[in-house]
């Protein structure tokens, strides 16, 4: 059934009994895009908790072994599911694979046995316990990507203590009535055992963008919001709801009048994953024929195919702090050239930009070699030994990447980016480490494309200040905004009480970003963006029009950033550029882009 036939239903439905309670919109983060109408199922789901058991000796044995059963029909039922999806769920199928992993992991597994042997108790407090040391260890990270790994740990978890406790999976629907779920958390398993003809969207508590559960989602075409406070208080089951993936909203108890506006933009739209698909082949340029590259930020090897699906013009990101967090020992020098050859050489000819070790700050492991303080040990840590700096304080890890991607070069075209570059001298350290590398590689005999472009992340303002120097040293821009804001607002990225004055479209943001565009150009060289507010299509629209020649950005955005740009004339997206730049604070900029952008894209705006 089509989007359409369910929402009118509801509608039908909702004419004949209007709601009692008071209409409210609540904010969360639009995970997978769509909008979606109909009743809230609410599950408050037992999680990991139990009773607490005293084992006598003689009982500890038998529990352990409990425990490992309990381990092996969770490893059955995952390995069920993997054989029930079809090929092409490739993200989903690696998520199991990662799940799989984590069931044999020592910080669940034998940590757990360590647990019961010990200190006596069941397996259910053992398994909560271990999973409470995990969770210490990712509270003390601030990056989003890295900390909603923990979500992973703790949904194998749960599907052990599920085990454990007898209990069967929950199903998502009756298969009856068509709902939007709503829990705290729900796994990626969870996900694709919905039943897409009953469960229209979900909502969570917990998560973020980069959580596996919203790769699934958004693979599976099934709109979300995640990260939506205390919403199972809020929301009773049965009570009406609409979904908007797209910008994270969750309209409860909508009133007619919502509901119409959201049926209209819904129709208007027509903007699911799917419907999109037909973007993904065609150029990202304006109807007056101005291009511009829209390429996929990416963690993992395998958004590759992502990557593709949604029609990206190569990696305008990778970071590669993902291969030395993800395993128990650091990468050696080889498997870093496979991982980084593999990817050159599936996305060739398009561009590969893969970022130096961004450490430090919010991304640490304390596996790292330090000479100097622990990085998870610094004061403030955004302001220290963060990215390159610590990358040129502890170069043999440096080196050994630069070697990695060196070696990787022949296999296509393979951009350098480095991260954090607050004065030209650190560009300067770097690039005479580079020749240094090469030197070395040549006198082995090994070969490696002498014209590889090496770029620099812009995301201090020192940086946007030297813009005009540092664009004589290097081959290409790409603007963090992600950092960039935080460190020209003085807002920690990672701090929810001043997350609402953390603002992109700040006019200061801005008009760093123009200085950057403009320096880049006076020298000849590409300005690229790779921070979050690339992907979203009302930052877009402005950020077109200020002339940038890249926007990457997680590749679900790709096919909206497209229409957006395919839907333009180049000329009026300079002059809207012109207009925001001249606005003066955040609250003008946002009244102007309400009212600009539904009456110039009908298609894509609406204000419900
Ligand atoms: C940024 O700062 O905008 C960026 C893309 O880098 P990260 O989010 O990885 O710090
Ligand atoms: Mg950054």
């Amino acid at each position: 059934m089509v989007e359409q036939d369910r929402n009118t239903e509801l509608y039908r439905d909702l004419d004949k009994k209007l709601p009692s309670e008071e209409p409210q919109i609540i904010y969360g983060i639009g995970a997978s895009p769509g909008i979606v109408t109909a009743s809230a199922r609410v599950f408050r789901r037992r999680t990991g908790s139990a009773a607490w058991r005293r084992l006598t000796p003689d009982r500890i044995d038998g529990e352990i072994r409990r425990f490992r059963d309990a381990v092996t029909t969770a490893e059955c039922e995952l390995q069920q599911l993997r054989t029930s999806l079809a090929d092409d769920l490739s993200d989903a199928l690696s998520i199991i694979d990662s799940h799989l992993l984590m069931l044999k992991d020592r910080m669940i597994l034998e940590r757990t046995i360590e647990i019961i042997r010990n200190q006596h108790i069941n397996a259910q407090w053992a398994l909560a316990t271990a999973l409470g040391l995990v969770k210490k260890k990712f509270d003390v990270i601030d990056d989003p990507y890295i900390k909603q790994r923990y979500m992973d740990v703790k949904h194998v978890a749960d599907r052990i203590f599920g085990v454990l406790s007898g209990r069967a999976d929950e199903l998502l629907s009756d298969g009856t009535a068509k709902v939007i779920v709503i829990g705290h958390d729900f796994s990626p398993e969870d996900i694709l055992h919905m039943q897409a003809d009953t469960v229209l969207g979900f909502i969570t508590e917990e998560g973020g963008i980069t959580s596996h559960t919203a790769i699934v989602a958004r693979s599976l075409g099934i709109p979300a919001v995640v990260g939506v406070k205390d919403i199972t208080c809020i929301c009773g089951s049965g009570d009406r709801v609409i979904l908007d993936g797209f910008s994270g909203r969750v309209c409860l108890h909508p009133t007619p009048d919502q509901l119409n506006q959201y049926l209209e933009y819904d129709r208007r739209h027509q903007c699911s994953a799917r419907e999109l698909a037909r973007y993904a082949d065609l150029c990202s340029e304006t109807r007056d024929g101005h291009w511009v590259r829209l390429a996929g930020n990416i963690e993992m090897v395998g958004e590759i195919t992502t990557i593709r699906q949604y029609g990206g013009e190569g990696i305008g990101l990778f970071r590669s702090e993902f291969d030395f967090f993800s395993s128990a020992s650091l990468p050696d020098e080889d498997h870093l050239t496979l991982v980084y050859s593999e990817m050159i050489a599936a996305m060739a000819p398009l561009p590969v930009t893969i970022r130096t070790l961004d450490v430090g700050g919010d991304k640490f492991s304390n596996r790292l070699p330090h000479n100097g303080p622990r990085l998870d040990l610094e004061r403030n840590p955004a302001l220290g030994l963060r990215s390159i700096r610590y990358s040129l304080r502890e170069p043999a890890l440096f080196i050994l990447q630069m070697r990695a991607l060196l070696r990787a070069s022949v296999h296509g075209k393979l951009r350098i980016l480095l991260p954090m570059i607050s004065s030209p001298s650190e560009v300067l350290s770097v690039k005479a480490l580079c020749t240094n590398v090469g030197r070395e590689l040549e006198k082995e005999g090994i070969p490696f494309d002498h014209d590889v472009q090496v770029g620099i992340m812009i995301e201090v303002p020192s940086a946007v200040i030297l813009a005009d120097s540092l664009a004589s040293e290097v081959d290409f821009f790409s603007i963090g905004t992600n950092d960039l804001i935080q460190y020209s607002l003085a807002i920690d990225r990672g701090n929810q009480y001043v997350a609402h004055m953390y603002e992109p479209l700040h006019p200061a943001v801005l008009r760093m970003i123009k200085q950057t565009v403009d320096a880049g150009h006076h020298q000849g060289i590409e300005v690229s963006m790779c921070g979050e507010m690339a992907g979203d299509p009302v930052c877009a629209a402005v950020l077109l029009g200020l002339g940038l020649d890249e926007l990457s950005m997680r590749p679900s955005a790709i096919p909206y950033v497209r229409r957006l740009l395919r839907g333009s004339r180049y000329q009026q997206l300079v002059a809207l550029g012109g207009k925001i730049l001249a606005c003066r604070d955040v609250d003008e900029i946002r009244r102007y882009l309400a009212r600009y952008l539904p009456d110039h894209y009908p298609e894509e705006f609406c204000n419900p």
